[in-house]
């Protein structure tokens, strides 16, 4: 929550005043409004006789002096866990492939994608072998291609330079392209046993809230906090299991909305829940605003051919196809625009007419919101060998599209069209 500031159309009172958070671990200091977040917490709290205290508690001074967090993550997970297919492994290529996965996508929406890379390519050979464009067309609605790619090149590299096997160190895995810190930790604990503690945005809520840590997780500086903590936590005995532990316990117990701190096993310790700041920490900086693109495709046609072309570097979805494309700063495109556009790629319209109605769709990346808007366009004549080298399009049948790599957007607007 924003500092010194009321929240507007809160339900939830807050209690008397302004707390003052000062120095816990990072710079200057931190002023909340303190509310009341969980007014039922007061009777649960008298059930376990331990009131709910109208004072903050004051930060544990040596957070790392835990020694009743692992046995009580360690004691939940195995009660808790999801029975999933890269836990019942210590292959480090499986484990590796279902992190770069997750990294993208919730585990319910990521599985379908592990188990068809790992059908389709069951060894780190199979998918270094594997044509680019086949191993993005697997990928296709994870979105963040460039990943798919650096995964891509991570196989090759573990074939060309490794002889096929993964190295087995933290420190080694850090050197194959596209492996960073989360999933080089991963890697090392679950598939080798490494004390080396993991750290996603599962973990990062957990200890924030346990710990009752109030630097922003979004500031690069405050990944040193929470690897420091972290790494002190983590027991020598099962590394793996912690790791796991802590991450599932952020996933599905200590979740960013609807936390079920009544049923947890932390709740005595948990800095936020007992000074009602749950819903406060971790804090978060607020993400740039994305900026809105307006993207006008040509969907050129002549009798069953369509034309589409490969995207270049320097731009979102490398790599993939999409149609000619005519990128302008408002969200409409005049038609002397349009049959100009058709023109300079060396195509005569069969019609002035594009064929209506115009299918418009949105797609919202990280940082951008992409306006589509797509004109269904019928040429005189087939685009000549000198026109596609120009434009560096390429002329497909419709079946064939289906089988390109595309964005999440084109595969929508080809599921719409030509069902
Ligand atoms: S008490 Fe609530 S906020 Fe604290 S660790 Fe448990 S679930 Fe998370």
């Amino acid at each position: 929550m924003g500092t010194g500031q009321k929240r507007p159309n809160s339900r939830r009172k807050p209690l008397p005043g302004k707390l003052l958070f000062t120095n816990w671990g990072h710079k200057g200091t931190r002023t909340f409004w303190f509310y009341n977040t969980f007014p039922t917490f007061h009777s649960h709290c008298r059930y376990i006789g331990k009131p709910l205290s109208s004072k903050p508690l004051t930060r544990p001074s040596t957070p790392t002096a835990a020694p009743y967090f692992a046995p009580a993550l360690l004691e939940w997970y195995p009660r808790h866990r999801r029975d999933l297919p890269w836990r019942h492994t210590r292959d480090p290529y499986a484990i590796w492939l279902s992190e770069v996965i997750l990294q993208q996508t919730r585990v319910k929406q990521g599985l379908p994608y592990y188990l068809d890379f790992i059908t389709t390519y069951p060894t780190v050979q199979d998918l270094a072998a594997a044509p680019e464009d086949e191993v993005l067309r697997h990928w296709q609605g994870l979105g963040y291609y460039s990943r798919a790619r650096n995964m891509h090149h991570t196989a090759q590299q573990v074939v060309g330079e490794y002889g096929g096997q993964f190295p087995t160190t933290y420190a080694e895995l850090l050197k194959l392209r596209g492996v960073g810190q989360y999933t080089a930790a991963a890697i090392a604990s679950f598939a080798f046993g490494e004390k080396v503690a993991v750290l996603d945005g599962n973990v990062y809520r957990v200890l924030a809230r346990v710990f009752g840590i109030a630097s922003d997780i979004a500031a690069p500086s405050s990944r040193k906090e929470f690897q420091t903590l972290a790494d002190a936590l983590i027991p020598a005995a099962a590394p793996d299991e912690f790791n796991q532990a802590i991450m599932e316990f952020g996933a599905i117990q200590c979740t960013p909305l609807k936390p079920d701190c009544l049923f947890c096993p932390l709740q005595h310790h948990c800095f936020a829940f007992q000074n009602g700041l749950v819903h406060e920490l971790p804090v978060k900086s607020k993400a740039k605003a994305a900026r809105t693109r307006y993207f006008h495709y040509l969907v050129l046609r002549h009798g069953e051919t369509v034309y589409m072309k490969k995207r270049g570097a320097k731009d979102i979805w490398q790599g993939l196809y999409d149609f000619a494309l005519t990128e302008t700063e408002a969200a409409e495109l005049p038609a002397p625009s349009l049959v100009a556009a058709v023109e300079a790629l060396g195509g005569q319209l069969a019609t002035d007419q594009a064929e209506e109605p115009v299918l418009a769709l949105r797609h919202v990346l990280s940082h951008q919101k992409v306006e589509a808007r797509f004109h269904s366009l019928w040429l005189q004549q087939p685009l000549d060998a000198g026109g596609l080298a120009q434009s560096g399009l390429a002329a497909f049948t419709a079946a064939e599209t289906h089988e390109l790599p595309k964005p999440i957007l084109i595969a929508n607007f080809l599921d719409k069209t030509w069902k």
